[in-house]
């Protein structure tokens, strides 16, 4: 099975994912782990793409297609995560699954509002040192802006304030939405209200994918 997991930042398609490829044995693509992972390692795909990385440049969708690419006969099945995020992203993926005889089964949309969103997200806080993560709102520091950990300063990451947010959403509004509006003439689009626990959340996941609604 291929699924695609689509939703804003702040939705938590990343732990959902995980928690679906842990349960099901399928292959979790995440594409921003994969990028990061490449750079680490050195490999020609990942100094390819350091190249634009360091300029801020966006990666362009022939080098994160050839990334995937080997992966998406995985037999176990594979669950895109963070991608495709453009309609252009969208239909050379089509085009590389067409080739291989392997089409999408189900796109998984997970759904929260706005405020929601922004208030997740801008509650986000990490230590600048050991890189623990908090949450400002349900898992802050025991003193405020110490970490508990190694006692450095816990910050709100740059792309966290709530003006990057606002701006993460509205990139998202602008090229992701557009790629769901693609999808729904071409495959089961599943829409998931993830507005709930991550448990609850995860609970609707896998039986809407189990029935297919
Ligand atoms: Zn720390």
């Amino acid at each position: 099975m291929r699924i695609v997991l689509m939703g804003p930042p702040g939705a938590g398609k990343g732990t959902q994912a995980r928690r679906l490829a842990e349960s099901t044995g399928m292959k979790h693509l995440s594409t921003g782990d994969m990028l990061r992972s490449e750079v680490t390692t050195g490999s020609e795909l990942g100094l390819l793409a350091k190249g634009f990385m360091d300029k801020g440049d966006l990666v362009p969708d022939s080098t994160i297609i050839a990334m995937i690419q080997g992966q998406l006969a995985n037999p176990a099945g594979v669950l895109l995560d963070g991608f495709p995020r453009t309609v252009i992203q969208a239909e050379s993926l089509d085009e590389s699954l067409e080739v291989a005889g392997l089409p999408i089964d189900k796109i998984v949309h997970m759904s929260v509002d706005t405020e929601e969103l922004v208030r997740r997200l801008s509650s986000r806080a990490v230590c600048k040192s050991c890189q623990t993560p908090y949450n400002l709102v349900s898992d802050a520091p025991s003193i405020e802006g110490v970490c508990d950990k190694c006692g450095s300063d816990v910050i709100v990451r740059d792309d966290d304030k709530p003006e990057a947010v606002m701006n993460r959403m509205k990139v998202y509004e602008e090229l992701t939405a557009p790629v769901l509006n693609y999808y729904k003439t071409r495959a089961d689009v599943i829409e998931i209200i993830a507005t709930g626990t991550p448990d609850s959340v995860f609970e609707e996941l896998t039986q809407a994918i189990e029935t297919g609604n």
